[in-house]
């Protein structure tokens, strides 16, 4: 399997139009399989333990059959990244016509944070605001941060924090030491550990956060779903379309959703490899094929195809090739 992944691979290479997780380009390896295209684009710091799902989530995008809709439409939410002017701010926010819901970047500093908030809230006042701290936070200052954030605004405002604090023992401290009620999205704390279904994650997460390619593909990802029965919310690591596709299908085939996806991230770059149009809010659950003329125009160089071919190498012989007999897929 090894030598048909790599002889169907391509690597892209995606101008971003803002400096989002500090990069202008974003990188992704597409696979062309017998049930279509995977994706495989761990971020390029990622170390090599953290790639086995993506790259086994890839496969299952290439090689196997879809997940059944239960739904015909995803609403999606607006995701801000850490930008400082109310300019920026409207700027960005009018690429996601018709979201109700804004995911905003926080924690690398209060002041401009909570500016942040108040431009959103100005620009969108009945917008529904999610926090994304990445776990930079300890209790204390998560506690100092929710307190202002109730000072300055109404608490039916703030949908949920995500990742707030690193640690499961730090969200639940946080949980049961604030004064005002809060709901807790787990993003890292999931995809990060070890074994994401084993994970006691009772009175510290209220809502999971999925994301296809570092849970290990689909089907594992509505497992883990069915496992923690919690609400969850797929969403994506800025991935090309072939990628979203993917979190789309996810999201299309999970047995309840009620909140907004952020599967709206290619909104974020300057271009793409396919169009996935944003109607309302809402995106459509449907296939996304990319095209061909778009993957020639922005595909990546002879040398960095060859890295990620010594990547994809390195991840399936450091375990993602036991894991792919054991689920007996086949190309
Ligand atoms: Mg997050």
């Amino acid at each position: 399997m090894l030598d048909s992944i790599l002889k169907n691979l391509r690597v892209i290479s995606l101008p971003t139009k803002t400096d989002f997780r500090g990069i202008d380009t974003r990188e992704v390896a597409l696979i062309e399989g017998s049930a279509g295209w995977g994706e495989f684009s761990p971020f390029l710091e990622y170390d090599q333990n953290e790639l086995i799902p993506w790259l086994v989530s890839a496969i299952e995008g290439a090689t196997q059959p879809r997940a059944k809709a239960t739904r015909k439409y995803i609403d999606i939410n607006a995701t801000l990244p850490e930008v400082n002017t109310r300019a920026e701010v409207e700027s960005i926010l009018s690429w996601y016509p018709g979201a109700t819901t804004v995911k905003i970047k926080v924690g690398s500093d209060q002041g401009k944070d909570m500016a942040r908030i108040k431009y959103v809230h100005e620009v969108l006042p009945n917008a529904a605001l999610r926090l994304d701290v990445n776990g930079s936070w300890d209790v204390e200052q998560a506690l100092e941060f929710i307190y202002g954030f109730y000072d300055s605004f109404d608490e039916d405002l703030l949908q949920y924090i995500e990742q707030p604090c690193a640690t499961l023992a730090e969200l639940r401290e946080l949980k049961s030491s604030c004064m005002v009620p809060v709901k807790i999205a787990g993003d890292e704390i999931i995809r990060k550990a070890e074994d994401p279904f084993d994970l006691e994650l009772e009175d510290a997460v209220d809502i999971l956060i999925l994301k296809v390619a570092p849970l290990g593909g689909i089907e594992r990802s509505l497992a883990l779903a069915k496992h923690h029965r919690l609400p969850v919310v797929v969403s994506s690591a800025l991935e090309s379309a072939v990628g979203i596709g993917h979190g789309i299908r996810l999201a299309g085939a999970l047995p309840t959703l009620d909140f907004a996806c952020g599967l709206a991230t290619g909104q974020l770059l300057a271009s793409d490899i396919a169009n996935i149009p944003i109607e309302g809010g809402k995106m459509r659950v449907a296939d996304v094929t990319p095209s061909e003329a778009l993957m020639i125009e922005l595909e990546a160089s002879a040398e960095r195809t060859q890295w990620w071919q010594d990547r994809v190498r390195k991840t399936w012989s450091v375990g993602a090739d036991e894991i792919i007999s054991e689920m007996g897929w086949h190309w």
